[in-house]
């Protein structure tokens, strides 16, 4: 079979690899259909990845946002598991013991794995997982069930927010994860308005069903604007999704007393905050990773209601014969796209 292997640090080639063996007891075969590729990805492929996040594991078949259909099934699966099924996959193994695992967290487990991080993923033509990982999704796009990854990312922070219909909430950053937490709010009936330097970003957020967008000039014009449209005290819920230290701070300014700031954008860089704004407004600040087995569920019901908005997140489509060009082209190209896919057979 053929296969996209990242050999080390910008280093990726499509190759002939051997099938793994199997399926075993409780495991499924996949051939994956659609592979989303995102900001991790560049981070792993450029060896930004720290080692406890999984980082400088190579040799490493990449794709963790994956949508397959099932061509074998091993002994002792569910029922619902057959040759023929789509699925999207839910890339997370925790250990179970450590603390995190303990207190229901698996999603923060101290020695968790991501299938397409620390395990081989999806930029192959045959993959091999436990029954676990795979969810059944009714959708005629597989594009649609490889993005249950991202939009699960979403529903967990909408979870950790604890966003509640009819709330306001302001999200920074338009790209998929701001998008997908646009989509995930809007499900719940919350009111949204989302912040982005990019017009065409916001464009495509409002023909998603995004009533309010505001462009990312510079904080204090970004903070009024967000007050004009929630009350003067700043909306009760903020979704950072930029990893952007102006972006963070912003969020944090414009809360309202009380409210919950939840942290989904990944980077490395140090926010300065007003400690105040901690003290004074006892601001939650929430952190959010990847999520847990019944979030996943939940993402893969959301993406069959919504699978229409999520297709048109797509802006790009290559091969797997092409899977290099493609992450390159991703990250050379920030502003033109939205959500490349590796398609497959
Ligand atoms: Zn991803
Ligand atoms: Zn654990």
């Amino acid at each position: 079979m053929r296969a996209a292997v990242t050999s080390g640090v910008e280093a990726i080639a499509v190759v002939d690899r051997d099938e793994a063996a199997g399926p075993g007891p409780g495991e499924v075969v996949v051939a994956p259909e659609a592979v989303g590729i995102c900001g991790s990805d560049y981070h792993f492929f450029l060896g930004e990845l720290s080692d406890a996040a999984g980082g400088s594991q190579f040799p490493r078949i990449q794709g963790h946002e994956v949508g397959a259909r099932i061509v074998a099934v091993g002994p002792g699966c569910r029922e619902q598991l057959q040759p023929g099924v789509r699925v999207a996959i839910w890339p997370l193994q925790a250990c179970g013991d450590c603390y995190p695992c303990s207190v229901g967290r698996p999603n923060t487990c101290d020695n968790f794995r991501l299938i397409g991080i620390h395990e081989d993923g999806g930029l192959q033509q045959r993959l091999v997982t436990g029954q676990d990982q795979v969810f059944p999704i009714d959708v005629e796009q597989p594009a649609v069930a490889a993005l249950v990854e991202p939009l699960s990312i979403a529903v967990r922070a909408v979870v950790r927010a604890r966003l509640e219909e009819g709330e306001r909430a302001v999200i920074f950053g338009a790209g998929p994860i701001g998008q997908c937490i646009a989509l995930a709010a809007i499900d719940l009936g919350a009111d949204v308005l989302l912040v982005d330097p990019q017009e065409r970003r916001l464009e495509l957020a409002r023909e998603l069903g995004v009533a309010e967008t505001v462009p990312w000039t510079d904080a204090g014009t970004v903070i009024e604007a967000v007050r004009a449209w929630s009350g003067p005290s700043g909306p009760p819920v903020g979704f950072d999704a930029t990893g952007a230290p102006a972006a963070v701070r912003a969020m944090v300014d414009v809360l309202a007393s009380a409210g919950r700031a939840v942290q989904v954008g990944m980077s490395g860089h140090e926010v300065a905050l007003r400690i105040g704004s901690l003290t004074e407004k006892e601001l939650d600040l929430l952190g959010v990773s990847c999520c847990d087995h019944a979030e996943f569920g939940r993402a893969t019901r959301l993406a069959e209601r919504r699978a229409a908005q999520l297709q048109r997140l797509v802006s790009h489509e290559f091969p797997l014969e092409r899977a290099p060009e493609a992450i390159r082209f991703a990250i050379d190209n920030p502003t033109e796209v939205m959500k490349v896919v590796i398609v497959g057979e």
